[in-house]
């Protein structure tokens, strides 16, 4: 199918919905972005994007914006001692840490110079029909767009899928994180295993970044309370180099928590509303592949729409594309994130002499190819084609 003429509808404007509006734009569609947020650039912490999400950015000239992210050199898991739990064998695929507000500046940048995309932040989106039809709420009031698709980028609890028949599931995991981006150089350099959960502090640009699961009550009632010396005193107590990194906090606010929120769809596409990104699969983070999987996506979405005369054809083969491969990383990093959650003296001693290294033994070439889901060429191919 020719795209140019096609008239495309995306709700969201983070990592996915920017990065597909782009692809779409781009291949000659005109694309109406809606985003909820009227200044969508100062989000988050810090972010990891690995190979797969680098070759849909680099295939959208975005390489040499991603100068300034920082190399992961050394992908290994240890436990609170140092000792190492899991390291793939062989080279780990290509990956850089980030902020996130410097890869959705790139993002929000490009989509400003890209004259076929109607930008209209402070804009919610109310409601999504499979018809095309988007109704949302800017300051001026209530209005109602159609278009021939009607992508749903709009993450979590996404309006869009309420809108249409996907079979959604959305569960709660009642694993709690929480990030943090400090000025200082105070990276560890590796994610640990502790017995209060994860914790993980990487170089990003500017600064580190730093994560934690908070698998114990301590620690989870340091956050209910909002108790910054209580949840660096617990992290302390459970892996000592943590205080270095914690130190840096000036207060209990820098700390952006989140509870992990599975979603799996049964169907990705429904009349003329098709789901990207967390709204169609939001997962655990412990493989870091939520944003990644969103940017392949987008370039699924696109090659497919190329290959099929209709934009009906071209989502259902997208959805035969994307849902399998999508859940297989999904549940590898659920299997991942129960793991790194368990707590308790024997069984974390049972996991790290027993299970971890069988664990290692399916860390290979293989699992990287499954985990990346589209080879590196293609994604690269399908957003430089014009
Ligand atoms: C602790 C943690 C660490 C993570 N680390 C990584 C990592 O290192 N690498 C990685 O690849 N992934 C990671 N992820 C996952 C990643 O954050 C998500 O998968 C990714 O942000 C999904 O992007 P998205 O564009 O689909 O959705 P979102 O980022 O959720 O964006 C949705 C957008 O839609 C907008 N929106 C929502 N509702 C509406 C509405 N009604 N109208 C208009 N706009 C709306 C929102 O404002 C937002 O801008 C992590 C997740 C967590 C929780």
């Amino acid at each position: 199918m020719v795209l140019s003429g096609l008239t495309v509808t995306i709700c969201g404007g983070a990592t996915g919905g920017c990065a597909a509006a782009l692809l779409l734009a781009r291949a000659g569609a005109r694309v109406t972005l809606l985003e909820r947020v009227a200044e969508p650039r100062a989000i988050g912490a810090g972010i990891a994007i690995a190979e797969n999400g680098l070759a849909v950015l680099e295939s959208l000239g975005l390489g040499p914006a991603l100068a300034v992210a920082r190399p992961v050199t050394e992908v290994r898991i240890v436990d609170a001692n140092g000792r190492t739990l899991l390291a793939p064998r062989g080279q780990p695929p290509r990956a850089v840490l980030l902020r996130r507000s410097t890869l959705q500046g790139m993002l929000l940048d490009a989509v400003a110079n890209e004259p076929l995309i109607d930008r209209r932040f402070g804009t919610e989106v109310v409601r999504a029909t499979t018809d095309g039809e988007v109704t949302a709420r800017a300051e001026t009031g209530e209005f109602s767009l159609r278009a021939d698709l009607v992508i749903g980028a709009d993450g979590v609890h996404s309006r869009v899928r309420e809108g249409g028949n996907f079979g959604a599931r959305v569960r709660s995991t009642g694993i709690r994180y929480v990030r943090t981006l400090l000025e200082a150089d105070v990276a560890t350099g590796t994610e640990a295993w502790t017995p209060a959960g994860l914790f993980g502090a990487f170089a990003v640009d500017g600064g580190t970044y730093a994560f934690a699961s908070c698998g114990t009550s301590a620690l989870g009632s340091a956050l209910d309370a909002g108790d910054l010396t209580a949840f660096r005193t617990a992290w302390t107590r459970a892996y000592p180099p943590s205080a270095r990194v914690l130190a840096g906090l000036k207060s209990f606010d820098e700390l952006i928590q989140n509870e992990v929120i599975r979603v799996d769809c049964a169907r990705w596409a429904d009349g003329k509303l098709a789901l990207l990104g967390d709204a169609a699969h939001a997962m655990a983070p412990n493989l870091g592949q939520g944003a990644n999987s969103a940017l392949v996506d987008g370039a699924v979405l696109l090659d497919e729409l190329r290959r099929h005369d209709t934009v009906a054809a071209g989502l259902a083969a997208y959805q035969k594309r994307r849902r399998k491969a999508v859940k297989r990383v999904s549940d590898a990093s659920s299997r991942l994130g129960k793991l790194a959650e368990v707590t308790h003296a024997v069984p974390r001693t049972m996991r790290d002499r027993l299970l971890m290294p069988v664990v290692g033994l399916f860390a290979t070439t293989k699992a990287t190819d499954l985990l990346l889901q589209e080879p590196t060429e293609t994604l690269l191919a399908v957003g430089r084609s014009r």
